[in-house]
């Protein structure tokens, strides 16, 4: 930790990366695979990119430093950060799933880890009772996103890792949503936190790539080895990028989250909107844990329209903002979750967890609020039908 206290100057200034040789400002992309060594088991410092490379490492550090964490890893994309997370348990294990998770999440439990004899259960994080009922003798983890993907379903994090800590099992909080700007899991007792960096992290829509965070020096071990062993580093250009990107990462969260705050008000009182979800609005679930938890609703909101309104004439009406999968970028996107990022999760459950066909899941960019909610009505208004 350098000279200051405050998350915006930690954004820029963390992870305490000293090049001596040219005291550059900025981190160097270590453009290499491997390192001239000087002596036969000298134990050098850097000796393969996939085990360390100093790029990479000053992103870790960095990472570490705004989680709260004593060691950060970072990874080619946020599936191979869970996957890596994942690797920590064995065969008869048991996970147990926020009711909504990003569908990739679901997908690797189900079709990559279930057939090595990884067990997993959806439990709703937001009930405590619920958590407390389904801790059985195997449950080793609880991976929790708050809020939610699609649905923003926030769930006490500190009241979970409570529960999870008594029974000895790990708390684990994707916290892509959020960001450490916005919530930082570890303070609240999570064992573990992992990211998409694809999204808020790196912000611009131009890069994937993973990173997790532990406190715990014997999981940072463990952690360490598996990324090792199983590889899915990033490379340094992508690590370079991602530090770039967390540098404004304070400004960038402050326009997003005003905007959205902004775009939630008008669609809630838009008489052809059905419902909104978005847990920064008073009156949503989990609006006072979540005020509690985060410095505020963050910048995703999904919303239904009325039946007499189309939904794909709404997706298809759109001029400024995107449809595209992803989110977190500074440009706005949209997508609809139940043939997208939610596709991989059979209907029948996806319906159960509350996503239904027309729900439409917004990422608010930091373009002008105003050119964001006039393309959204006048799309809204397209998409009335008789
Ligand atoms: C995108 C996303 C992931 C997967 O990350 P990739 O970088 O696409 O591999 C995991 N969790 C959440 C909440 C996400 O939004």
């Amino acid at each position: 930790m350098g000279n200051y206290r405050r998350m915006e100057s930690a954004l820029i200034r963390g992870g305490a990366f000293e090049d001596g040789q040219t005291r550059s400002v900025n981190v160097p992309i270590y453009q290499t695979s491997t390192y001239a060594q000087t002596e036969l088991e000298g134990k050098p410092k850097w000796e393969y990119s996939r085990t360390g490379n100093p790029t990479r490492a000053a992103l870790e550090a960095l990472i570490a430093e705004l989680e709260g964490g004593s060691a950060g890893f970072a990874f080619g994309s946020g599936m191979a950060a869970i996957a890596a997370v994942l690797n920590l348990f064995r065969s008869g294990d048991r996970i147990l799933i926020s009711g909504n998770v990003y569908g990739g999440t679901y997908r690797i439990l189900e079709q990559v880890f279930a057939p090595f004899g990884l067990k997993c259960d959806i439990v709703d994080t937001a009930d405590p009772e619920a958590v407390e009922a389904a801790m059985a003798r195997d449950v080793v983890a609880i991976l929790i996103e708050s809020p939610a993907n699609p649905l923003l379903t926030v769930t006490d994090l500190a009241m979970v890792a409570g529960i999870a800590r008594a029974h000895g099992v790990l708390t684990v909080v994707d916290n892509t949503f959020m960001t450490p700007y916005l919530q930082r899991p570890l303070e609240l007792g999570a064992d573990i936190v992992v990211h998409s960096a694809t999204k808020y992290l790196g912000g611009h829509s131009d890069l994937v790539a993973g990173l997790a965070v532990v406190k715990d020096a014997h999981l940072a071990e463990r952690l360490g080895f598996i990324q090792n062993a199983t590889g899915a580093v990033p490379g340094p250009f992508d690590c370079f990028l991602l530090i770039r990107g967390i540098k404004t990462l304070a400004v960038r969260m402050d326009r997003h989250v005003e905007n959205a705050e902004a775009v939630a008000r008008w669609l809630s009182a838009h008489p052809a909107v059905e419902r909104v979800y978005y847990p920064g609005l008073p009156g949503a679930q989990g609006f006072e844990v979540n005020r509690r938890q985060a410095k505020s609703g963050g910048a995703m909101i999904s919303f239904t329209l009325r039946p007499q309104h189309s939904f794909r004439t709404f997706f298809r009406t759109l001029k400024l903002i995107t449809l595209a999968e992803s989110l977190g970028g500074v440009e706005s996107l949209v997508c609809h979750p139940a043939t997208m990022t939610h596709a991989s999760i059979p209907r029948e459950l996806r319906l159960r967890m509350g996503i239904s066909d027309n729900l439409i899941r917004l990422s608010v960019g930091i373009e002008h609020v105003d050119d964001l909610i006039e393309d959204l009505e006048q799309a809204i208004e397209a998409s009335r039908e008789g």
